[in-house]
């Protein structure tokens, strides 16, 4: 039997809204087994904690029994480190795309110039390590400009785009490098992603895989059922899941 856990949320210290207890509380109502707080981290957002308000999350994460393990994250990009003084303290790296580094100016949300970029910038940031690659093929930074779009319809070009422009031999080269450098591909429960064909690929690569709900509202937190299903019809063993690779789970 495979325990519940979600390893993307957020609170209010950085773009998420409700505490570390509220998250918590909900886990357990729900009946998770545990439960992750990856609050964003050293990027150049504005919503970034820096690292006095990491330390003092950190506080409220370790220094007090949950009745679940309550795990501490981030969530960064290709460059962002732990601090030295942190280190020890937080628990894995989520590494995710929300921007280009070098801005690539597109001419219209679906120039594949710009998702060449967005491309080579996932390999990059699975060269640089981390546990987890965060939503490779959901809440990509779409070049929009000044067009205004609901959060469905952003889904919706982002099936497009993982349609017309993320190939096999850029899944494969995916999977390759998450297997090589151990991260965990993580299955994005609010948007559905990645695509189940691209999963399982990773899965036959011997890729492993983490679930995350990415609640930003704590009425979000645990809502992992897709990811679940997928593991369930993929089997996905636990020898491919994150939280039974690193030992938070048995
Ligand atoms: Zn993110
Ligand atoms: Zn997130």
């Amino acid at each position: 039997m495979i325990k519940r856990f979600d390893l993307h949320t957020h609170t209010h210290f950085s773009d998420g809204e409700g505490t570390v207890q509220e998250k918590v509380e909900k886990a357990v109502e729900l009946g998770l087994d545990l439960i992750a707080i990856t609050d964003h981290f050293d990027e150049p957002l504005n919503h970034r904690m820096t690292v006095q308000q990491l330390q003092e999350l950190s506080k409220i994460v370790k220094g007090k029994e949950y009745s679940i393990p309550v795990l501490l994250g981030i969530e960064t990009g290709i460059e962002g480190s732990v601090p030295l003084e942190l280190q020890g303290q937080v628990d894995f790296i989520i590494r995710s795309i929300h921007y280009l580094r070098k801005p690539v100016q597109a001419k219209s949300p679906y120039d594949p110039l710009y998702w060449e970029a967005y491309k080579e910038e996932i390999l990059a940031l699975l060269r640089a390590g981390g546990d987890v690659l965060g939503h490779v093929e959901g809440y990509m930074p779409l070049p929009l400009g000044d067009l205004k779009t609901t959060f469905e319809e952003r889904r919706e070009m982002e099936r497009e785009v993982a349609q017309k422009f993320f190939t096999k031999d850029w899944q494969e080269e995916v999977a390759r490098l998450a297997t090589k450098h151990r991260v965990a591909i993580e299955l994005h429960s609010f948007t559905k992603t990645p695509r189940l064909d691209f999963i399982r690929l990773c899965q036959e690569e011997g890729c492993i895989f983490s679930v995350g709900s990415d609640a930003h509202p704590t009425y979000n937190v645990g809502q992992i059922d897709w990811a679940f299903e997928v593991i369930e019809e993929l089997k996905i063993p636990k020898t491919q899941l994150l939280p039974y690779v690193k030992g938070w789970l048995e």
